[in-house]
């Protein structure tokens, strides 16, 4: 499991990593496998560390492309990123340092995004112990994903640990009988006024 990029860059870093990432980067979306990625390339370690500890992402340590063996390239390093919440978290940054022509790659990149990337609107990339993503399904009509399922279940787990059971059929009963004395009045106002 990943931890979630927490750090903000300050505008000064973000300017400096769109100037990196006008040099060296790069965005791919590949229709075959429907992946899709960020990713700067270099044959310096520095800034493509500096890079990760701005933005996360992937380190990938010195390499060769398999089709740049024996010509004379040195290794490069590289960063990046790959789930579409990344991809729309750096590109919110740096993108509007970044010149046309870098732009309109991204915007070849973004047009592929799905409607409900995973934590870009709603779901946490991790379960947490939450009732409200399952809540935001159902509002908008779409069926709950695993990672909303798990935060239910991890919710309800916990509640029950802290509560004790006693405590919960107490309060299961409590509701029961506010909505059975709710239907009843709804009963009686209808047949009062069918009658
Ligand atoms: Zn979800």
């Amino acid at each position: 499991m990943r931890e979630r990029h927490t750090y903000q860059p300050t505008e000064a870093e973000i300017a400096w990593a769109a100037g990196l990432y006008e040099g060296e980067g790069t965005a791919i979306y590949l229709k075959s496998g429907r992946s899709q990625w960020m990713a700067i390339r270099m044959t310096d370690k520095e800034p493509i560390e500096r890079m990760c500890r701005l933005f996360g992402g992937n380190f990938k340590d010195a390499f060769i492309n398999p089709g740049e063996v024996g010509k004379g390239y040195k290794p490069k390093f590289m960063w990046r990123v790959s789930a579409w919440r990344d991809i729309i978290r750096v590109t919110e940054a740096i993108y509007p340092w970044l010149s046309p022509r870098r732009q309109r790659q991204i915007d070849a990149v973004l047009v592929h995004k799905p409607a409900h990337p995973r934590g870009e609107l709603a779901c946490p990339p991790e379960p947490i112990p939450s009732v409200l993503g399952m809540q935001r399904h159902r509002k908008n009509g779409v069926p709950p994903c695993d990672t909303c399922r798990r935060s239910w279940n991890l919710y309800y787990a916990e509640r029950r640990k802290r509560l004790g059971k006693e405590e919960i059929a107490r309060r299961n009963r409590a509701q029961y009988l506010k909505r059975k004395a709710l239907l009843a009045k709804q009963e009686g106002m209808s047949s009062e006024i069918t009658n």
